[in-house]
This record gives C-alpha cells, sequence and structure tokens, in this order.
C-alpha cells in the first residue's frame, strides 16, 4: 500500500541539569563552586533519503524522542550533549504544524531541518559565583526540548504529471521515453506507488515526469476517483492527459477526458488551470472514424491533439517535445515556504502552569510554553517585549513572583534568558 501521508509525535531532548558542587582537595579548606554546565538535549532533524518513496515507515512508528543532555559534573566537566535523532523523509514532503496547520518545512532540497531543538543545558553553580555569593548553592536545570505533533505529506516533485484513466496506457509511455529513477525502477508498475521518470532532452536537459497510478483505480468499484492521489500532481507545472483513442474495454476517450478534468477541478481549481496536452494513445487500434470524432473534439475545445502509439514508440518523440517546448515557458516546481507559527499560539498552551524557585535571590521561572514564547520574542523589540510583558501578567507569573516576595532589581532566570526585575 502506498503511503502519503502520516502523522507523528517528535520530542527533542531536554537539557541536562547544571551541577552543584565544589573543589576538593586536599588541605584546601574551601573550594570555590565547580559544578559543570548540563549538556544540551538532541535535535530532532529531518533528511532527505531518496532511497525511500513513500512514507510507509511512519504507520507503525508514531513517536520520536531524541536523547536527553546529561546533567554536569563536579571539576567543571558539562553533560554530555544528547546526539541527534534524524528522521529520513522521501524528497517532496511536507512538514506541517499540526494544530496550527502551519508548514514547518518542505523537505525539497538537499538541506537538513531541525523540526524540534533540544533544550540547552543548565548551567552549574560556578557560573553563579559573585563577589557577594561565593558559595553558591543552587544551579540550573535543563531547558526542556521543543515537542510538536507534525503532519507528513508527500508531494512529488515532478514537472509533468501523467493523467489518465486505468489501462490507457501510462505506464507504457513512461519507460519508453525515460529513465525511471533508478531508486524505485524496481518497484511494480502495477503497485500503487507513484512512478517518477527523468526524460533527457540532450545538453544536459531533462525534466521529471510522474505517472500517478492509483489515480480513479476505483472507479469502476465506485470507491471513487482517487482523490487523495491528486496531491502528487499538485507541484506539477503541467500535466500530460492521456486517452485510449480506441476506446478499449467500453472506455470513451471523450468522456474521460471531461470526467478527469471535472475532478481536478473539484479537488483543487489551481490544478484545473495547470497547462494540459492532450494525447491520443492507441492510435494503432483506433478507427479512423474514432480519430476524427476525437480530434474534431479537442480542436473544438481549443487543444491540439496529439497521437501515439506508446509501446512502439510511435508519435512519442512528438509528445515529449511538446511538453519540453511548453515547460520552457512555465515556472519552476512550486517550493512550500516555512510559516512562522504565531507567538500566541504558545500562550493557548499556558494552561500547562508554571513553577517558581527561589534562590539567593534568584527567582527561577519554569514554564515550557513560556520558554517557546521567550525564544520567538524579540527582546530589543519594543512591541515584542510588551507583548512578552503581558504574558508574564495574564498568566500570573508577575502575581507569583511577588508573592514569593520578589523586589525591584532583583534577577528573574527564565531558562537561559536572565532579567532584572522592574515593576
Ligand atoms: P496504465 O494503466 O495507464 O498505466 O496503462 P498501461 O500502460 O499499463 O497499459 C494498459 C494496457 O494497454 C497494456 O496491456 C498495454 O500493453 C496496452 N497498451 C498501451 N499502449 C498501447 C498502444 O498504443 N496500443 C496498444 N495496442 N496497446 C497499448
Ligand atoms: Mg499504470
Amino acid at each position: 500500500m502506498f503511503v502519503d501521508i502520516a502523522k507523528v509525535k517528535i520530542i527533542a531532548g531536554n537539557g541536562g541539569n547544571g551541577a552543584v558542587a565544589f573543589h576538593r582537595e586536599k588541605y584546601v579548606a574551601s573550594g570555590g563552586p565547580d559544578g559543570g554546565d548540563g549538556g544540551r538535549g538532541g535535535n530532532i532533524m529531518f533528511v532527505v533519503d531518496d532511497n525511500l518513496s513513500t512514507l510507509a515507515d511512519f504507520r507503525y512508528k508514531r513517536k520520536y524522542k531524541a536523547p536527553d543532555g546529561k546533567n554536569g559534573e563536579p571539576n567543571r566537566r558539562s553533560g554530555r550533549s544528547g546526539e541527534d535523532l534524524i528522521i529520513r523523509v522521501p524528497r517532496g514532503t511536507i512538514i506541517r504544524e499540526v494544530e496550527s496547520g502551519k508548514i514547518m518545512a518542505d523537505m525539497s532540497s538537499n538541506e537538513s531541518f531541525i523540526a524540534a531543538k533540544g533544550g540547552r543545558g543548565g548551567w552549574g553553580n560556578s557560573h553563579f559565583a559573585t563577589p557577594t555569593r561565593q558559595t553558591p548553592r543552587f544551579a540550573k536545570n535543563g531547558a526542556p526540548g521543543e515537542e510538536w505533533e507534525v503532519s507528513l505529506e508527500l508531494k512529488l516533485l515532478a514537472d509533468v504529471g501523467l493523467l489518465g484513466f486505468p489501462n490507457v496506457g501510462k505506464s507504457t509511455f513512461i519507460p519508453v521515453v525515460s529513465e525511471a529513477k533508478p531508486i524505485i525502477a524496481d518497484y511494480h508498475f502495477t503497485t500503487l506507488t507513484p512512478v517518477l521518470g527523468v526524460v533527457r532532452l540532450g545538453e544536459g536537459r531533462a525534466f521529471v515526469m510522474a505517472d500517478i497510478p492509483g489515480l480513479i483505480e476505483g472507479a469502476s468499484e465506485g470507491i471513487g476517483l482517487g482523490h487523495e492521489f491528486l496531491r502528487h500532481v499538485e507541484r506539477c507545472r503541467m500535466l500530460v492527459h492521456i486517452l485510449d483513442a480506441a476506446g478499449s474495454e467500453g472506455r470513451n476517450p471523450v468522456e474521460d477526458f471531461e470526467k478527469i478534468n471535472s475532478e481536478l477541478k473539484a479537488f483543487n481549481s489551481e490544478l484545473a488551470q495547470l497547462p494540459q496536452i492532450v494525447v491520443a494513445n492507441k492510435i494503432d487500434l483506433a478507427t479512423d472514424s474514432q480519430m476524427e470524432t476525437l480530434e474534431k473534439y479537442m480542436t473544438d475545445k481549443g487543444y491540439k491533439l496529439l497521437k501515439m502509439c506508446a509501446p512502439i514508440a510511435e508519435g512519442t518523440r512528438e509528445v515529449i517535445n511538446e511538453i519540453s517546448k511548453m515547460l520552457s515557458s512555465l515556472p519552476p516546481i512550486k517550493l512550500y515556504e516555512h510559516e512562522e507559527i504565531p507567538v500566541e499560539f504558545f500562550e493557548k498552551k499556558k494552561t500547562s502552569g508554571f513553577e517558581i524557585t527561589v534562590n539567593d535571590g534568584v527567582y527561577f521561572v519554569e514554564a515550557p510554553w513560556l520558554l517557546s514564547i521567550l525564544q520567538r520574542t524579540d527582546l530589543d523589540d519594543y512591541e515584542s517585549l510588551q507583548y512578552f510583558q503581558r504574558v508574564l501578567h495574564s498568566s500570573g507569573i508577575i502575581d507569583a513572583l511577588e508573592e514569593r516576595g520578589i523586589s525591584e532589581g532583583d534577577t528573574v532566570s527564565i531558562y537561559d534568558f536572565e532579567f532584572d526585575y522592574v515593576r
């Protein structure tokens, strides 16, 4: 079964805690603080793997957790960082945050993408020594790793998408004109796996053509026309609509043509507007009158009807030339841009509460949702800062700090952010 959509939970590692320790040495009365820092938590990183052509692996594994950073140790020894967890996806996978629906990344290039950042390690007590605080008996906890529920959606990268009912000759056409990409070459043409073929034009020019089996495969059984497969042609720059000119097995090429186009429109009107080339296949089986009827219909609709007999490569060169001509005037393959998740999104999660601990005049606030807001706050930007302060108030953190006796000039520490308290 071809799996092209999946939902997974990704959890980056937490940062390790800083250590509280004091230097010990024979004959040295009281050593200074020497607690080391915690290690960083592992990131969750996505990379493209061209050996994959489906998201099938994600059917069975739904949760990915990167290892935590280790705690700091005495002697200023830092804890070991958690290793990044690498998740491999097929090229063309769109990663989306589920709740907000925002696109985090389009895995179409070879660039890796860190989808969940590991938490920073907490500082050991050696960082907290000041002239007035020579023996800090506290250290910082590591920050939590980011956690997301993401959906993965495969939208193939192809310049040209093949449209057509089953048995019109799509699978025959592709290998005749292209090198099926080696990595997917050993897939059977009968499986519900899209097949990408690279069509070489010479002089280093080439384009990628996708056969999307499964499209409309269930139509005869009344399962529907396989809408979900249409998402694979969404990125295509143009479509090639293949018809069975001979109308074998009771097919009617004109009806087929209209049916598929109305399906396209119903699924996504943008798709229906993609330029199309119409190709009559199986001309060896078609009668003259069938050809005339089809040709007249298409001409009336403003299409130039191309004709081929795919198995013997008759007319296929003309089809490729026509495609190449059209592609040269079309914009490149659509890539999806990263979308910021609005900072307000994290405020909605403040139900998860917060924790305050006080140590030697430092007020430590811990709340994963607040960290997310802080990380997205531009501390140099007035409005951004105002928003952050509003959140501190509305969440009850300010009240709680006051209750714990904070006064002007005391230090507030939120993971690795620190600022002086101002009323
Ligand atoms: P697809 O379902 O659209 O991928 O169709 P296939 O490429 O699998 O072709 C269906 C059947 O039609 C196969 O048995 C092919 O050999 C046959 N076929 C494809 N093109 C032609 C053609 O131009 N002429 C004839 N006579 N048969 C063809
Ligand atoms: Mg096929």
